[in-house]
């Protein structure tokens, strides 16, 4: 029988069935796992194939093939890895104007990874009910264009207001999606906003400080009365940039890599080459200022330049 799973603990697995009973399962011997060097060899999101045991208790025999995976290092120095989600459909990331403010840098920082996951990514615009002020309305029009010229959804909502929200339910039906963004921009307020039954899991001593950190070092997944799942991930750090070289950065900004095409030089780093088409795509606004600028400023990031 086949499943998805849900929760990862480590040595037990909750995956759901399609008529959403959930089953405990455990791992049956070894799989045969193509991805050695990971310390979890199951991660949530993935499709599974288990055989009952007892009533609602299972092992897991057969992993089927992922579409994509996010991972994450275990540390630096480590060349272990543990997947936080697999089969990703769509990465939203919630971002806000003000209250808190969100940085392009952390946005574009995020769309790298995305990009590089190969994951489309769409941009919530949270707390549009307190966006009130003609400075904020110019603010919100600029990222829309911003980020609609490079080529991504952006889609303003309020969890207060309920903006959007019905949009969005319909959108991630049937799908599995993962949920970033800053603390306090509205994550755990948007997935109760999408379904009001889904219980949120934060500790009470967090909640004591008004926070509402996550319980879990593994990435939670919700699933709404729609049969989308909502993969919230352990904290932004999770998902940060990729190691990958340097020369390859460009390749995970759209509108860089199109332009990239016709600069002079193959292997172009878009920064001062001569006859390079970036440079004059920025020049003429083809290419956002913001965007070129947070380009260069990963690009001189210590922790984006070598494997
Ligand atoms: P999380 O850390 O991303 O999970 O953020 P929360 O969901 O805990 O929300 C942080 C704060 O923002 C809470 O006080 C929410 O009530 C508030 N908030 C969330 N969504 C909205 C919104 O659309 N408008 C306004 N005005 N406040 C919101
Ligand atoms: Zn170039």
């Amino acid at each position: 029988m086949k499943g998805i799973v849900i929760k990862s603990t480590g040595s037990w697995y909750k995956v759901a069935t399609e008529d959403k009973t959930i089953i405990d399962c455990k791992i049956k011997g070894k799989i045969r796992l193509d991805n050695s060097k990971s310390t979890n060899p199951i991660a949530v999101g993935d499709y599974v194939f288990y055989e009952l045991e007892e009533a609602n208790v299972g092992v897991i025999s057969k992993i089927e093939d992922r579409k994509n995976y996010i991972i994450r290092k275990a540390s630096n120095l480590s060349k272990q890895s543990s997947i936080i989600a697999a089969n990703v459909d769509r990465a939203y990331i919630v971002v806000t104007i003000h209250s808190p403010q969100t940085l392009l840098s952390f946005i574009d920082r995020f769309l790298v990874s995305a990009e590089a996951y190969d994951i489309p990514c769409t941009l919530l615009i949270n707390k549009c009910d307190l966006y009130t002020s003609a400075e904020d309305e110019e603010t919100l029009q600029n990222w829309e264009t911003t980020y609609a010229q490079v080529g991504y959804k952006t889609m303003r909502i309020s969890t207060v207001t309920g903006l959007n929200i019905s949009n969005l339910r319909d959108e991630l039906a049937g799908k599995t999606c993962v949920l970033a963004g800053n603390s306090g921009v509205g994550k755990s307020s948007l997935i109760q906003a999408l379904d009001s039954s889904v219980h949120i899991k934060t500790t009470a001593i967090s909640k004591s400080h008004n926070k509402g950190q996550h319980t879990t070092t593994f990435a939670e997944m919700y699933t709404l009365s729609n049969s989308g799942y909502i993969i919230d991930t352990p904290g932004i750090k999770a998902f940060g940039l990729l190691d990958f070289e340097k020369e390859e950065l460009g390749h995970y900004f759209p509108e860089i890599f199109k332009n990239s095409h016709t600069c002079q030089y193959n292997n172009c780093t878009h920064t001062h080459e001569p006859n390079c088409a970036v440079l004059v795509a920025v020049e003429n606004g083809e290419i956002p200022i913001s965007r070129y600028e947070n380009y260069i400023s990963f690009f001189v990031d210590e922790n984006t330049k070598h494997r």
